[in-house]
């Protein structure tokens, strides 16, 4: 199968599970004892997800997919680091992923934080400030709030959430030479989504 054709393939298989997902009617596929035998001595998950860690963005409930289907990192915020940066190098220069996904979702808490110390909206919580790791959070997703700001605006926090999954997209190529590579000679496609946690519907950016 043509590379590029293969993650066209792949995408439209997540579409076709989120539409399972989010209608109620999921299939929760390749998920029995048999599968996990099949499955304990070698993988080929067709997909990465870099996502949060927020307890209701589970992707592969989000996807209705099964177990070894997708390679999923997670950090709060999906924002793009060493770390993040070599699970998806693994899955890209070693299993040969076709196609990597960043998904942002609604309601996130630590992007909801960030715009909170960002515009000094409400007082900060007690500790938060003061933590070195939170801190990093702080700095990934803080350009996403600047560059999102509008004053009197109620959808700040969705905007900024999106700009947030563009940002970790261009993190992806720009920090990672054989990502960028895998992109572009059409290896590997790199797509963005926002989960609506109300709705369950992935739209895709
Ligand atoms: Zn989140």
């Amino acid at each position: 199968m043509p590379l590029a054709h293969a993650a066209d393939v792949v995408l439209e298989r997540l579409r076709e599970g989120n539409e399972r997902f989010a209608t109620g009617n999921a299939e929760h596929p390749r998920q029995s004892a048999n599968r996990r035998e099949q499955m304990a001595e070698t993988q080929s998950p067709f997909a990465v997800v870099l996502t949060c860690v927020d307890s209701r963005v589970a992707p592969e409930m989000v996807f209705d997919q099964g177990m070894g289907d997708l390679l999923i990192v997670r950090v709060p915020g999906n924002y793009v680091d060493e770390s993040v940066l070599a699970g998806v190098e693994f899955a890209v220069n070693i299993m040969k992923v076709p196609l990597v996904v960043v998904m942002g979702h609604s309601n996130c808490g630590a992007m909801q934080l960030t715009l909170a110390d960002v515009t000094h909206m409400s007082e900060p919580v007690p500790g938060l400030r003061e933590s070195r790791s939170f801190g990093i959070v702080f700095r990934k997703l803080s350009p996403a709030v600047r560059s999102t700001a509008h004053p009197s605006d109620e959808g700040h926090l969705r905007r900024a959430t999106q700009a947030n999954v563009a940002n970790s997209l261009r993190a992806l190529l720009a920090e990672s030479f054989s990502l960028a590579e895998a992109a572009r000679r059409g290896q590997t496609k790199f797509v963005g989504g926002y989960f609506d946690i109300a709705s369950g519907v992935v739209e895709w950016l």
